[in-house]
């Protein structure tokens, strides 16, 4: 209670005092319960829509179809939202039409799991729990409200909300929550894969992200979204599970120690087109997912690490390395000593900002041309690159002078 910000309570108070009902609800009432502090403040009220922007001064109509508006309280945004049912699914994937209500629990019927059908009064301190969500909380359970499968059957993205929360949490699923997901799996093939995606990179980001990974393969929702996963066989999905959990906290990270090991770079960019990943967060898993076996480089000279740090890019040198670490970690932890040493170097070797591309040479493309004496050609390019591979060889060379003493003899080994 101490927790709730006191533009919140203002909000509520205010709705109060006009004779609504208002609650906090759903996200912000389990993680207090759970002695977690709430990221955000969701309120619930009788008042509809038109009622609550009048009741404000500052109010954003965010949603007005589904009742929800935005109360600015200070630097605050308070996103108040009427009761609600929803009608019938027909395609399992959005409500056909929501009705207006003016009893709490009814809105809480239509909430996904019982500790999330919660509802807390901080004026009048009093908790609103139908369903037993307090009780599943201390069990560490997440089971549905009502029907499992008749709640799964009306929106096919619960089942992967509920093995999500229990990645996130650390908690199981109640027998009846679970057995339904596999009943109810063609519902889940419908759901937009934006969605899909959301709540599956929220899995991946959990400290628990190897249970939730294999929950989901157990469930059989990974043989929807993830097949190169689910069908992959028992230890090379174990060892993949492992590496993406060990793995920072970070989706790209994360994403490409999961896959380095399962799919070829097209592989994972396919992965990151069906999940509709931006462009480039697929890029980044497609170039890590290329670059990841460090392990075969242990022992290389520098050119060819630098090398190396060309085609990764030194903005990627940490991730790179993060996921090789993490992959082999997990697979050949035997090595870990020797590919650390490896990372060593690459880290010096960027630290020290080697040339690594035409950009970074001492001489601009004018420069160029005109030590050859030509204007633009073809030739110019190629020029380039030969002047790229030997700064790459030895850095040390890349200064106008010597480059330019290179370009002489290029030259004339070409016989032009
Ligand atoms: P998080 O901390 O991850 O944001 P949350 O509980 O706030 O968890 P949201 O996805 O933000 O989760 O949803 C807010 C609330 O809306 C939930 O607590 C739940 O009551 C309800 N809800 C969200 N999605 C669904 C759904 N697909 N079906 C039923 N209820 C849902
Ligand atoms: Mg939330």
């Amino acid at each position: 209670d101490a927790d709730v910000p006191r533009p919140v309570l203002d909000v509520i108070a205010r709705l109060r005092e006009l004779g609504h009902a208002a609650y906090l609800v759903g996200g912000c009432v389990r993680d207090s319960l759970r002695g977690v502090h709430p990221k955000d403040f969701d309120v619930a009220t009788s008042a509809l829509p038109e009622e609550v922007q009048r009741a404000f001064r500052k109010v954003i109509p965010t949603g007005i179809q589904h009742g929800t508006v935005t109360v600015l309280a200070g630097s605050t945004h308070v996103e108040v939202t009427t009761f609600r049912s929803e009608g019938d699914y027909h395609d399992g994937r959005r409500p056909s039409a929501v009705s207006f209500e003016k009893d709490i629990v009814k809105d809480l019927s239509r909430r996904d799991f019982t500790m999330n059908a919660m509802a807390w009064n901080p004026v009048g301190h009093e908790l609103v729990d139908p369903f037993g969500g307090q009780e599943d909380l201390k069990a560490r359970l997440v089971r549905c409200v009502g029907s499992a499968i008749e709640r799964f059957s009306e929106d096919g993205l619960r089942p992967l909300r509920a093995v999500r929360f229990a990645a996130v949490l650390d908690f199981t699923l109640d027998p009846d929550t679970q057995a339904a997901i596999p009943a109810t799996l063609p519902v889940f093939r419908k759901v937009a894969h934006e969605r899909v995606r959301e709540e599956f990179v929220k899995l991946l980001l959990s400290k628990r992200a190897s249970f939730g990974l294999e929950l989901l393969a157990d469930t059989g929702l990974l043989d929807v979204f993830l097949p190169e996963l689910a069908r992959a066989d028992a230890e090379a999905a174990r060892l993949a599970r492992t590496a993406a959990a060990s793995a920072p906290a970070d989706v790209e990270i994360r994403l490409a120690a999961l896959l380095a090991d399962l799919v070829e770079p097209q592989g994972a960019e396919e992965i990151g087109v069906r999940l509709k990943f931006p462009t480039k967060v697929i890029e980044r898993v497609r170039l890590l997912v290329g670059l990841a076996r460090l392990e075969a480089h242990v022992g290389d000279p520098d050119p060819s690490l630098r090398r190396l740090l060309a085609k990764a890019g030194l903005a990627n040198i940490e991730a790179l390395t993060a996921v090789a670490r993490a992959r082999v970690q997990a697979r050949s932890p035997e090595r870990l000593a020797e590919v650390e040493v490896l990372i060593g170097r690459l880290l010096a070797l960027a630290a020290s900002k080697p040339p690594l591309t035409s950009k970074d040479l001492a001489l601009n493309g004018g420069a160029i041309m005109a030590a050859l004496g030509v204007g633009p050609s073809p030739i110019v390019g190629e020029a380039t690159r030969f002047l790229v591979e030997q700064v790459l060889d030895e850095p040390s060379l890349n200064a106008p002078e010597k480059l330019k003493e290179l370009l002489g003899s290029w030259m004339k080994a070409r016989g032009s």
